[in-house]
């Protein structure tokens, strides 16, 4: 579904990922682990065009995405790669039930009624209908978070994207959020996720890919890269997280 090929990027003088090579198959869950500053997040930003590669390519669904896209291009592979940040960005006057039905109605013209009746679906399996009337401000962190993630399935996406999705919350919430998020998995979305939550990425992920200093040193199953990681760069990280 996703192929990137020496993928580089710089900002300045700044190498942020260097060579990077990833193949993700459709239905994959891929974990993305590894230091802070070690270029996640922009790897994360290539995929969804938020950023360009200075080199290299990324395919999806075996075309070439680029700064060359033409624009309603761009707009169509961004709506194909929901994304959900560390930080919920919910818009605050909107209801819960707003918040979801209001991408597919203004950039997929969604009738108003399907749109409602999807959102509604959406929070059901996130285990949140009885809040569609309430503002976000009102919701605890774990509760945005899933109304987050219900929002970019609203869209029908084929890959989903998360990026650090549990890192700013409270740790009794964590787990409600990675639970929508096994639940999904189980569905058989195509995932790529970032996140330093080990027990997750042990259970759900078909892959972790370990990445340092912009480059990926480990891309393996889950067993061996906790069991028998091949760096001693690894065995570190993981020795510091667990
Ligand atoms: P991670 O998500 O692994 O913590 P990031 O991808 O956020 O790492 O950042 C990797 C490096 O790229 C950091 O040194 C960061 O300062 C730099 N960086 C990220 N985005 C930008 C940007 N838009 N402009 C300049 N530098 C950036
Ligand atoms: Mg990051």
């Amino acid at each position: 579904m996703i192929t990137i090929r020496h993928l580089s990027k710089t900002f300045g003088k700044n190498k942020v990922l260097k060579d990077i090579n990833l193949e993700i198959k459709k239905g994959e869950v891929i974990v993305i682990i590894g230091p802070s500053g070690s270029g996640k997040s922009t790897l994360l930003r290539c995929l969804n065009l938020l950023e360009y590669p200075t080199s290299g390519t990324i395919e999806f669904e075996n075309k070439k995405i680029s700064s060359n896209l033409k624009n309603d291009e761009k707009r169509k592979v961004r709506e194909k790669m929901g994304m959900v940040f560390q930080q919920f960005n919910l818009f605050p006057h909107f209801t819960v039930l707003e918040n979801i039905r209001h991408a597919p109605m203004v950039v997929k013209g969604e009738k108003k009624s399907r749109a409602t009746q999807k959102a509604l679906s959406l929070l059901r399996e996130v285990g949140l209908e009885d809040k569609k009337n309430a503002y976000p401000a009102s919701l605890s962190g774990g509760q945005q978070q899933r109304i987050a993630i219900a929002r970019s399935l609203a869209m029908d996406p084929e890959v989903m994207l998360f990026d650090e999705p549990t890192s700013a919350l409270d740790p009794e919430m964590v787990e409600e959020v990675l639970q929508v998020m096994k639940k999904l998995a189980q569905t058989g979305m195509t995932m790529i996720v970032v996140t330093h939550e080990m027990g997750f990425a042990r259970q759900v992920g078909n892959r972790v890919v370990f990445i340092d200093d912009g480059k990926v040193l480990e891309n393996e199953k889950p067993d061996i890269l906790f069991n028998h990681p091949q760096h001693a760069r690894t065995k570190d990280f993981i020795s510091k997280i667990l």
